[in-house]
């Protein structure tokens, strides 16, 4: 596939991906697209050293004004939506309207950012002591590393990278080293928005292309104050740690093993088709995919069979074409992973339907419905491909329960009609994840929303609502305006 026009006019000079001995492939046909150079330690060392200074003159930039830069920068996204749409679903597989919809999620964020650049509110807060003033600041934190997965190869980077820029922190990003292409067209677009801003200063944003070893170099490295890292659990088990040992700050979006309820009330039509949406759909392949489906027991032969025949007739196939509904894995080793999972399942005595490898190129496959008794063994892992486990339930408590008796805490939803269970599945007694739907999958989020989930999916919080707390430093700020010393508590120590 020759994506030289497409980089051309995304401004990605081909010495960026015509060398190198990183291969690049496209999960539609396996073929290769590209071949990258990873940077060198000393490179990576440079750039962080860049960012750095950076930060020193970006954090005095008025916040409005960082918002300019994010405008101009939303300005270029548009004007190259359907390019780097198109990029996204050639790099990571996507259906076409999702690579879109990935863009259109970069605009909306660089929309919020821009008005949160007037909005980056702290508090006053009453004093004890007389004649004193209390304040809450919120203050520029420092260069932030984004590490990102596969999946989301650009969104996720746009939502930490609009709120720390107009935040007053510089960018150094490492993405997936199967999506290095995507990032470079993003950078490329963000410097011809830097172009346009008058005063800004150089290396606001910048990225390292590299594999695992680039991105703990990055990890360590006390001059990037936050690490916000996209990825697997076990990628977030071993970033944690490192960042924690340097005392950085560090914020986590990992693994999911996300689940929806089924009631006896809910709309039958609407459950499927958002099931199989968010099971099916992106091949399974988001973080919050559906994973696991508790049905009632009342309803469960019928939905079931429903959605074993709506399975059957998705069109699997080439994500470019009209019509397709489920594109490829991402690569052979994905395949893989959905095979042994499957082999695990049949191992604790499943029913499987679908599940087959598709075509002899790319990696396509029917997504597969495994109807499980036990909620247990390969059930309570993340496999991140079109796995569905479906499980048989009574009463509610028992299915949200279960629900929550994995190691990861991403999205839930619930399906149903009966505002008792809405509001149940929504209480403290509820959903122990970071995201709860009612009558809507767990997968597509919002960006007004904050972003995350709760135990093994690691706790951070992106993208909308207060998450650009993250990316500034508090500090409580305590004013003397009259002539006394009066200390807190009534503590005396006069000299
Ligand atoms: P991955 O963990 O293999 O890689 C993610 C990124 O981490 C890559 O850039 C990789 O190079 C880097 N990395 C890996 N090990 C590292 C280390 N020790 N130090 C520093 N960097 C390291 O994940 P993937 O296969 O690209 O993506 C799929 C996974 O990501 C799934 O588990 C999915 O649930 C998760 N994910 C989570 C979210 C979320 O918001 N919670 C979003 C997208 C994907």
């Amino acid at each position: 596939m020759d994506i030289s026009d497409l980089m051309s006019r995304l401004g990605v000079e081909e010495r960026y991906y015509t060398r190198g001995p990183l291969s690049v492939t496209t999960p539609i046909d396996g073929s290769e697209l590209a071949q990258v150079a990873p940077d060198d330690q000393s490179v990576i060392d440079e750039k962080i050293a860049l960012a750095h200074d950076a930060f020193l003159e970006w954090r005095s930039t008025p916040a409005p004004r960082r918002g300019e830069l994010v405008r101009l920068f939303g300005d270029e996204l548009r004007k190259h939506k359907d390019d780097l749409g198109q990029l996204v679903t050639i790099e990571c597989g996507k259906l076409l309207s999702e690579g879109l919809g990935e863009v259109q999620e970069m605009i909306d964020i660089c929309d919020f950012a821009v008005g949160l650049s007037r909005q980056l509110y702290g508090l006053t807060i009453a004093s004890e002591r007389p004649g004193h003033h209390m304040r809450e600041s919120w203050h520029p934190l420092g260069p932030v590393g984004i590490i990102s997965a596969f999946n989301f190869p650009v969104a996720v980077w746009s939502w930490n990278a609009a709120l720390a820029l107009i935040c007053g922190d510089t960018c150094i990003w490492k993405p997936s080293e199967k999506t290095p292409l995507t990032a470079l067209a993003v950078q490329s677009l963000f410097e011809r928005a830097a172009s346009r801003f008058a005063d800004a200063p150089q290396h606001l944003s910048q990225v390292i292309i590299g594999e695992r070893a680039a991105g703990e170099q990055m990890v360590d490295d006390p001059r990037v104050a936050l690490i916000s890292a996209t990825g697997s659990t076990r990628m977030g088990r071993e970033v944690g740690p490192r960042v924690a040992k340097r005392f950085g700050r560090v914020l986590l979006e990992l693994g999911g093993n996300n689940a929806g309820i089924v009631a006896p009330s809910a709309d039958l039509d609407l459950s499927l088709r958002a099931v199989c949406f968010a099971a099916a759909g992106t091949a399974g392949q988001r973080c919050t995919s559906l994973r696991r489906l508790f049905v009632h027991e009342s309803i469960y032969d019928s939905f079931v069979s429903r959605l074993k025949a709506a399975y059957a007739s998705l069109p699997v196939g080439d994500p470019l074409q009209e019509g397709v509904l489920v594109g490829p894995l991402i690569d052979k080793a994905a395949l893989d992973r959905m095979h042994y999972a499957l082999d695990r399942a049949k191992a604790q005595g499943a029913a499987i339907t679908g599940g087959e490898h598709i075509g002899d190129k790319g990696w396509y496959v029917r997504p597969a419905i495994v109807e499980v008794d036990e909620h247990d063994g390969i059930v309570l892992e993340e496999t991140f491909a079109p796995v569905l486990y479906v499980m048989r339930y009574d009463e509610l408590n028992e299915a949200i329960a279960l629900q929550n008796s994995v190691p990861q805490g991403l999205s839930s939803c619930i399906f149903t009609r009966d505002v008792l269970e809405a509001e149940q599945f929504l209480s403290a007694t509820g959903s122990d994840c970071g995201i709860a739907n009612v009558n809507i999958g767990p997968s597509g989020a919002e960006i007004g929303g904050a972003f995350g989930g709760e135990k093994e999916t690691g706790g951070g919080r992106e993208s909308g609502s207060d998450a650009w707390k993250a990316y500034m430093r508090r500090q409580t700020q305590t004013v003397n305006y009259s002539t006394a010393l009066p200390l807190a508590q009534g503590v005396k120590f006069d000299i």
